[in-house]
This record gives structure tokens, C-alpha cells and sequence, in this order.
């Protein structure tokens, strides 16, 4: 399968500050506890270290979002189109996955429900026809007919010096030499340089994973953005591996530093538009919640900062 040269760049991703206070408490000692991290919480991390604590020690859930539903409509369907025999993988073929795959995701997730409204027909059918509409895009990037995945919905995991990296890769492409490209679906348009970074680090992490459970750098990482049809490419070596590698065990540190502190400072950017917490943050005048008692331990759990959704958009 021929691969494409690499149109996108990803410009460093800082690991915000975390002021270390002096303090005489020992580290929290967490028995039998495995270090362990997700590209999800990771990125959470970088963003804002409140907005990590927000999620991963006080558990805030997210505002449930129909976009987000959709997302997850859309990766389901696009990876059960490739049940289908190579000549099969049409776009009416595609279509018609949408309502089943709607309603095996609804056995799973009875709450989604309450994101489509199905007593109005008129927006039900809007909400089902825009997944329709990215699945059509979809088509205008990439030929199914043509592609035999190696993998889909790839759950990876590896040991990175202790600390364990876990995710899900949408899909894996090889080419007939063995070469590896990575493939995620994003539902929405393609990020502007502040996004961008965060997308590719996501890439990043995969390719780390994969490398080092395989023993070969892969050769393409392709984000298909399905909101404005845009293909971002990038072709990572080693030494921007080795450096994601370095980030994260600082990253890890980082966060363990915080955990033994309780210094979760919140991190301002454009990206506060984003985020469900706002009413909490000290950013935006307001308060958050007492932190809860073994805080430093729920920090670590690696339940919380591993956890990983597939298809996660
Ligand atoms: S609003 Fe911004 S600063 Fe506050 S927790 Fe969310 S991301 Fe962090």
C-alpha cells in the first residue's frame, strides 16, 4: 500500500509548570499500585493540571455531548465496514451500519439515548443524517475497496521503564514490506496549530507504544478529519519518539510531584472554552472542591489515569 509523505508538523508539547511546594509530608505510598497513563490524561496533564485532578481525583463527568455521541456512531460504523468483503464496502453498505451500530452502541450505553430526542423526527433524523454526512466524507478521502486493515479498534499497552502506556489505535495499515501506519478517525475539522499539537502528541504516543512492542518505528501516523476532509500526515523517527519517551516520564513525574503536594494549579489557555469545569476553576472565579481524602492515591490510580475509551474522538 503506498504511503503518502508526511504535510504535517507537530510543534513541541510543553508540560505545563507545577510549582514544587516544600513540604515534609512522605511521597503517598502506593502499594502494588502500577504507574500507568493514557494519551487522554496525559494531554489532560499538559493542558491544565487541574483539569487532570478534575477528572481523575474528584471524577467531574463531562457534559454529555451529541457530538460526541456521533463521534463514537462514526468510528463503530467505520469499523465494522470492514467486515464486509472488499467489493461490499460501499457507501450504502455504510449507511445502512448506521442505525444497527446506533443501537448496539445504545445496549452498552442506555444514557446516550437521552442525547437524541426521539420523539422529534425531524431533529433524529437531522442528528442520524450529519453521522450519514462524515461517513460520506469519509468516502471522498479514502477507497475501503482498497484497504485491508491489519487492525481496528487495536487495544496497546506497553512498559515504558515502569510506567505503563495504554490505548486504542482506530486503525493499523501494513504495507506488503510489513511498514505500519496509524490511522484516527476525528470527526470534527482539522485543528489550527493550537489543537494540532494535541492531536499529533496523541499520534506520538501510539507510535511509542507500537514501537516499542513491535520493534519498528511506524512508518505513517494519518489523522482523517472528517469535519472539513483533511488528511494531517506526519512520518515519525526515532529521535522524535525518544523525545515523546522523555516527555512523558517528566509528565509522570510531574504528576506525581502534584499528587504529593495537592498543587494542582489550574493552567489558562484558549482551550478553557473546552472545558466542562469552568464553574470550579479559580481561572474563572470559582472554587473547587475540597480535595478528597487519599487524593494523592486517586491521583495515581491507574484506573483514573490509564483509563481509555475506544474511539475516543
Ligand atoms: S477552565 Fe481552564 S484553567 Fe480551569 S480547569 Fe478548565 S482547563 Fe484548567
Amino acid at each position: 500500500m503506498p504511503l503518502v509523505g508526511a504535510t504535517g508538523v507537530s510543534p513541541a508539547v510543553s508540560v505545563p509548570p507545577v510549582s514544587v511546594r516544600r513540604v515534609s509530608v512522605a511521597p503517598p505510598r502506593v502499594p502494588c499500585m502500577v504507574a500507568a497513563l493514557s494519551p487522554s490524561r496525559a494531554s489532560d496533564f499538559m493542558q491544565c493540571p487541574l483539569l487532570y485532578r478534575f477528572r481523575v481525583i474528584d471524577k467531574l463527568p463531562s457534559a454529555p455531548s451529541p457530538a460526541a455521541a456521533r463521534g463514537t456512531l462514526v468510528h463503530s460504523v467505520l469499523e465494522r465496514l470492514f467486515d464486509l468483503p472488499a467489493d461490499g464496502r460501499t457507501i450504502e453498505a455504510a449507511s445502512a451500519l448506521v442505525e444497527p451500530q446506533w443501537q448496539a452502541l445504545l445496549e452498552g450505553e442506555p444514557e446516550l439515548a437521552d442525547l437524541v430526542d426521539a420523539t422529534d423526527l425531524a431533529a433524529t433524523a437531522s442528528w442520524f443524517g450529519d453521522a450519514i454526512a462524515l461517513i460520506e466524507r469519509w468516502f471522498t478521502l479514502e477507497d475501503p475497496t482498497r484497504l485491508e486493515p491489519a487492525e481496528r479498534e487495536l487495544y496497546v499497552e506497553t512498559d515504558l521503564d515502569g510506567l505503563t502506556l495504554r490505548g486504542y489505535v482506530d486503525r493499523l495499515d501494513l504495507t506488503p514490506g510489513g511498514e505500519m501506519r496509524v490511522v484516527d478517525y476525528k470527526t470534527g475539522r482539522s485543528p489550527s496549530e493550537l489543537f494540532e499539537a494535541k492531536a499529533l502528541f496523541q499520534m506520538k504516543f501510539y507510535a511509542l507504544v507500537l514501537w516499542r512492542l513491535r520493534g519498528e518505528v511506524p512508518r505513517m501516523l494519518q489523522l482523517v478529519y472528517l469535519g472539513n476532509s483533511e488528511i494531517v500526515r506526519y512520518s515519525p523517527d526515532e529521535a522524535a519518539l525518544l523525545a515523546v519517551e522523555r516527555k512523558l516520564k517528566a509528565l509522570w513525574q510531574a504528576i506525581e510531584t502534584a499528587a504529593m503536594t495537592g498543587d494542582w494549579r489550574p493552567s489558562k489557555s484558549k482551550l478553557c472554552d473546552w472545558c466542562d469545569h469552568r464553574a470550579l476553576c479559580p481561572e474563572w472565579g470559582g472554587t473547587p472542591p475540597p480535595l478528597p481524602e487519599g487524593a494523592a492515591l486517586l491521583a495515581l490510580d491507574p484506573r483514573a489515569s490509564a483509563a481509555v475509551v475506544p474511539a475516543d474522538d
